[in-house]
């Protein structure tokens, strides 16, 4: 089995009309658990659906340092959200100066909140970072994220970046970036990161892997982007599944691989 750690199911089709069949081209390729996570306290309450009607779908709850327009959640009302036992981890959150440099200020502050309120409810964090790796990483080390972890999401930097990463006590996780022509680095970092704290995503609908590159990516496609990453390391595929699939569930061990909690309602 292979799990993708990181993807958008309700981004993929909004309607929800396609899950079904997205997770069923997933099984086709061994893709048996994905995390679906929130970028919105908007679209946070359809993410945890998800998860109460499939049993291979965990949820997080969060708000992506991108996304502008709702009311900023405190770290009362995330964390009141995130002590849910349906969801397994407090994110996306971060920093992204590539897109949001013009409210570098309002990410930051909002950052430190998501750290806060993972820590009250002992719960990993998923931390997407873009061009602002001094100041995630600082911030991640004040605020003690370390005694929580998560995993550093769509990592797109070099060993040494990762490396800081890996002090703090965060996993690392590939996405279909790592199947680029361009990627040599990343590709880098992918052979070096330790067993234990590898993970691979695909971040769909965004950024598929090699050779869909250009469609609407979806969590079947994390099978291209582990055989990549098996490559890499001189693993057989079945080799690099069974170990990303042990440190998904061992980070994330609120994540479920049996059956759902909740009856899914009729007619769904
Ligand atoms: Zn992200
Ligand atoms: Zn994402």
């Amino acid at each position: 089995m292979l799990v993708d750690s990181h993807c958008h199911l309700d981004l993929i089709d909004p309607s929800l009309e396609r899950v079904a069949a997205v997770l069923a081209q997933a099984a086709q390729v061994g893709v048996g658990h994905m995390l679906c996570v929130s970028v919105s306290l908007a679209n946070a309450p359809v993410v945890r659906t998800l998860a109460a009607r499939h049993a291979q779908v965990s949820a997080s709850v969060g708000v992506h340092p991108n996304h502008l327009g709702d009311d900023e959640p405190d770290v009362d009302a995330l964390a009141r959200l995130a002590a849910d036992p349906l969801i397994v981890a407090v994110g996306e959150t971060g920093l992204d100066y590539h897109y949001g440099a013009d409210h570098a200020a309002l990410q930051q502050t909002r950052f430190r909140s998501h750290i806060r309120a993972a820590r009250e409810v002992g719960k990993p964090l998923i931390v997407h970072m873009r061009e602002a790796t001094d100041d995630t990483l600082r911030i991640l080390a004040e605020e003690r994220a370390q005694d929580i972890g998560g995993v550093m999401h769509c990592f797109t930097e070099d060993w040494p970046t990762a490396q800081r990463a890996l002090e703090l006590g965060f996993h690392i996780s590939f996405s279909g970036i790592v199947t680029f022509k361009s990627a040599e680095p990343i590709r880098d970092a992918a052979r070096r990161v330790p067993a234990e704290r590898l993970l691979v995503e695909t971040d769909a609908p965004y950024l598929a892997p090699v050779p869909h590159r250009g469609k609407q990516n979806q969590p079947a496609y994390v099978r291209q982007v582990a055989d990549c990453v098996a490559a890499l390391r001189d693993l057989t595929p079945a080799e690099l599944d069974a170990q990303v699939t042990e440190n998904f569930f061992k980070l994330f061990p609120l994540a479920r691989r049996g059956e759902p909690a909740c009856a899914p309602p009729a007619g769904s």
